[in-house]
């Protein structure tokens, strides 16, 4: 079952993007997943297509209108989730983006200017995701994130579909050091360990790596990962 994306934005050329490449360019071009990226200014009935218009109570910049926006929204496809990229929503994480890999169909709503009107979100019932706490100046670029996210765990994607179980945060941890060939590098020896053959110890070494990784630079995980692991210790 393949999963497809429609993406509401002033800027529809922008897709596929860096989309295009790699793994989801592979998959796109298998038809694993496909997007429609839908021209807000399409949705417009006055000459000058605006979807903007200046901000009640005044202050600067623009404001997406809701009705443009309900128009837009209203072609389809309707019994999906609708995602409006907003620096207020919930943080986009790994477990959210597993959540929508599940999914046949999705809406993304790209915000530009100031933002969108407030009654659009209600009225719609828009879903606010964010891709962290910066701003950056337009939706599409989050859209990239997320898409970007989802599509490398559709079934089919990865090569190697164990790659993707043990990477960083699917085990609530942060991953263990990597290393290839050569087998010294300026001085640096590859661990002793990961060339041992020991498959039983390889996987023991990674796992306290793991979690003196993410004690050392993420406290909220950790936390999560203790409370979580509790039983096992
Ligand atoms: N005035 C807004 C920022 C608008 S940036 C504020 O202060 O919150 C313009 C658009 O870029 C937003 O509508 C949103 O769609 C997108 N955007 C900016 N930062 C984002 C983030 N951290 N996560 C998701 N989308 C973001």
């Amino acid at each position: 079952m393949a999963f497809h994306a429609v993406i509401l934005t002033l800027y529809p050329d922008m897709f596929p993007g860096p989309l295009a490449y790699a793994l989801s360019g592979r998959a796109l071009q298998k038809g694993i997943w496909s997007f429609e990226a839908r021209y807000l200014r399409d949705f417009t009935r006055d000459r000058h297509c605006s979807v903007d218009d200046r901000p009640a109570g005044g202050g600067p910049g623009m404001v997406m209108r809701a009705d443009i926006l309900a128009r837009a929204i209203d072609a389809g496809p309707l019994n999906c989730p609708r995602f409006l990229m907003s620096p207020r929503g919930d943080s986009f994480n790994q477990s959210l983006a597993r959540e929508i890999s599940v999914l046949k169909e999705v809406l993304f709503i790209c915000g530009r200017f100031e933002g969108v009107d407030e009654r659009i979100i209600k009225a719609r019932n828009l879903i606010e995701v964010s891709i962290g706490d910066y701003i950056v100046s337009g939706g599409e670029i989050s859209v990239f994130v997320i898409l970007d996210s989802v599509v490398r765990l559709l079934p089919g994607v990865m090569g190697n579909v164990l790659s993707s179980s043990d990477e960083s945060f699917e085990t609530g941890l942060l991953e263990y050091p990597q290393y290839t060939r050569p087998r010294c590098f300026e001085n640096q020896a590859i661990p002793e360990i990961l060339i041992s053959g020991n498959h039983r110890e390889v996987k023991k070494w990674r796992k306290e790596q793991s979690e003196s990784v993410t004690q050392a630079r993420r406290s909220d995980l950790w936390s999560l990962y203790k409370r979580k692991n509790y039983d096992k210790h």
